[in-house]
């Protein structure tokens, strides 16, 4: 699949995205009350994804996936450093939403442009077969990934069953049962409280995602 028309047709694909104006022109609801700036790295060979939310402000002002204090513990808790993090023929970065969606009433990041996946998803990862462990950061990543490799997750599912019992849910594809599907949660520093009261995440899964990471990066 690594072929010449397959590399071009990513590339074609996303330019499509980069120029994407859907959420200001034909939105489905208020429109974004921004310019539109996708941001996403993706390419044919990474085999790792990070399957993220959507960018925050500073991503937005950037243009540079995961370049914040976020990304800052995102990659500490995928033992990578920032050289690696952005070596988009490793790494792929994929949010739900490829535009910063604004803030809501409380001050706190909307979801996802819902017309974000209606549009583009389905499209960027079937030409995207080669990817081996995916880190479904958040609900709406983990709700499409587990449903788009035929594991849909039960309505209901809590964040914390879905982030301890990841195999439970059908996360440890690997090879013909197609990839490593690992939940979690949002590295935002709004989570510290969750972290917490979860001491069973750093102790136990943490050093799981970091072996995961560095077998499919091959590292
Ligand atoms: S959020 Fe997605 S659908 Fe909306 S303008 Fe940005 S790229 Fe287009």
């Amino acid at each position: 699949m690594t072929d010449r028309s397959s590399i071009s047709e990513l590339a074609a694909l996303a330019d499509r995205i980069r120029a994407c104006r859907l959420c200001v022109e034909s939105p489905r609801g208020p429109a974004l009350p921004h310019q539109p700036r996708p941001v996403l790295r993706a390419s044919m060979t990474a085999r790792l994804l990070v399957a993220s939310q959507a960018p925050g402000t500073k991503v937005h002002a950037t243009g540079l996936s995961f370049n914040d204090a976020s990304g800052d513990r995102l990659r500490q808790w995928m033992g990578l450093t920032r050289d690696v993090f952005y070596d988009e023929s490793r790494v792929a970065i994929i949010p739900m939403g490829f535009c910063f969606p604004g803030h809501g009433a409380a001050k706190s990041d909307l979801p996802p442009r819902r017309e974000c996946r209606e549009t583009w998803h389905d499209d960027l990862f079937r030409l995207l077969p080669q990817l081996d462990c995916i880190l479904a950061i958040g609900r709406y990543a983990q709700d499409y990934h587990f449903a788009r490799l035929g594991r849909p997750l039960p309505k209901g599912a809590r964040l914390d069953d879905v982030v301890r019992r990841w195999k439970d849910f059908g996360g440890q594809g690997s090879g013909e049962q197609g990839p490593r599907l690992i939940a979690l949660p949002h590295p935002s520093w709004r989570n510290s409280g969750w972290i917490k009261r979860n001491p069973w995440f750093e102790a136990d899964v943490l050093p799981m995602v970091r072996a995961e990471v560095a077998r499919a990066i091959g590292g």
